[in-house]
């Protein structure tokens, strides 16, 4: 509680405000139309699953389960978990609805995401995600189509500068006898591991590859590379990739030490940074993961998706450029109103306009003409409607152009009285001649 006695938000987690959302409300939009032109399909899951979905499929030594999630017990004793990811929750929905019988299913899903992290420039307690999940092709030609989904997304928001890294991790034959190679060279040079690193070596040792230590990263230079580890096959499967997105102009580098924080990945990985952003600079991660359908209890299917920060894609955009930002639908109309015959008149116009489709701000409240006129002023508004008494018995408005830009649209003089019955015509006769 602060000082003044009022409840403030649980730290990590923030509101969205009306000064920003509109730029949510327009990325949601986009990544919608984006997606449904090559026939992906929304899915919304729970916030709550069973805390076992996240251990059997994120991987119990991840960061992810061992220490960043909301768990607890519910009033029945089962222990439940606020998702820290989408990918195991529609894996779940998919088996238990019998979404990957038979079929491919191209998917994808919004939503809130919680992770017991330590709050900074984009990093949350409480973040979004849009993930687009794809099953039932084990082909590079689905992952060509996936990232070139997201160029688009990045192109059409303008932000250009957002690089595309992928590696492959190979299948589990060829990444356990890799494991064991790096294993081998980093406890030769033990000594110069962190403690972090030391424990990653028992635990997660491929996880010691993103270490951000820099002695780590010197060491690294040195150690065996993943890429030499491939089967044939793997290997195949990567270079069709490359080349298909070559083909489709979707430029990319190959990063042989990116090896996402999830366990569940196979052959392909890859991000996508904004170096402009800093340190939180991945907007996007993911990859392929064949395996985790069977083991969740279902088919084996494979499997291929991503997960797209919000938040820093927003912040991106905010910072990119905040001026083109344009904000919230700016009212058409403005109607002024005095007395309560003529308020009632005001909302009815005010409905039978925006059925229409126009933008129409309806002064509520008492006030006085005068400072209603003031309000109109500021709203931006370009037509104003006036029902005062008079007009109001006689069922008529006024109609006044408010916006000096447009103020010969109006012939004669400057306020021409109408019948009510005539208002949504002539108003959006007038707005389409502006
Ligand atoms: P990071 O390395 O930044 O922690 P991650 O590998 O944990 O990311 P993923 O689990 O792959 O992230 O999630 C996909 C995307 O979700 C990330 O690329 C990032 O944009 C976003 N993201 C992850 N964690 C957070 C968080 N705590 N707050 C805000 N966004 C997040
Ligand atoms: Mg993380």
């Amino acid at each position: 509680m602060s000082k003044q006695g009022h409840t403030r938000a649980v730290k990590g987690m923030k509101d969205i405000l009306p000064t920003e959302s509109h730029l949510w409300l327009k990325v949601e939009a986009l990544c919608q139309e984006i997606f449904s032109r090559r026939g992906y399909r929304q899915i919304r899951m729970p916030i709550l699953e069973s805390t076992s979905l996240f251990s059997r499929s994120i991987g119990a030594e991840t960061d992810i389960v061992s220490k960043e999630m909301y768990t607890f017990d519910d009033r029945n004793g089962d222990s439940v978990t606020l998702r820290p990811e989408g990918t195991a929750s529609c894996v779940r929905a998919g088996i238990e609805n019998g979404l990957f019988y038979n079929q491919q299913q191209r998917l994808w899903y919004t939503g809130p995401m919680f992770r017991y992290e330590r709050p900074q420039k984009g990093r949350y307690r409480q973040f979004h995600q849009v993930g687009v999940e794809c099953y039932g092709w084990s082909t590079p030609d689905i992952e060509a189509e996936v990232l070139g989904m997201c160029k688009q997304l990045f192109s059409v928001l303008g932000l250009e500068n957002t690089m595309l890294y992928i590696n492959s991790l190979g299948d589990s034959a060829s990444r356990a006898q890799y494991r064991t190679a790096l294993v081998e060279y980093l406890s030769q040079h033990k000594s110069q591991l962190d403690d972090d690193s030391v424990r990653r070596l028992d635990t997660n040792p491929l996880r010691i590859l993103d270490s951000k230590n820099a002695d780590v990263q010197a060491l690294l230079e040195n150690a065996p590379n993943i890429l030499d580890f491939l089967s044939e096959e793997s290997k195949q499967h990567f270079t069709d990739l490359q080349r298909y997105l070559t083909a489709l102009g979707v430029e990319f580098s190959i990063n042989p030490k990116l090896v996402r924080g999830l366990d569940y990945y196979n052959d392909t990985v890859f991000e996508w940074i904004n170096h402009d952003y800093g340190a939180q600079s991945t907007v996007c991660g993911g990859g392929r993961y064949d395996g985790m359908v069977e083991q969740l209890g279902g088919q084996a299917t494979p499997a291929f998706g991503f997960g797209m920060g919000m938040e820093r894609l927003i912040e991106m955009l905010q910072e990119q450029d905040a001026q083109s930002m344009q904000a919230e639908q700016q009212a058409q109309v403005f109607v002024v109103s005095v007395g309560d015959e003529a308020r009632l008149q005001a909302l009815t116009l005010q409905q039978a306009l925006t059925d229409s489709g126009v933008v129409v701000q309806c002064h509520m409240g008492a006030g006085s003409m005068k400072n209603q006129f003031k309000r109109a002023d500021k709203s931006g508004a370009i037509v104003g409607l006036i029902i005062g008494e008079d007009e109001a018995k006689e069922h008529q408005a006024s109609i006044k152009i408010l916006s000096r830009d447009h103020a010969h649209a109006l012939a004669q003089s400057e306020q021409q009285t109408i019948a009510q019955l005539d208002v949504v015509n002539v108003v959006t006769n007038l707005l389409d001649s502006l």
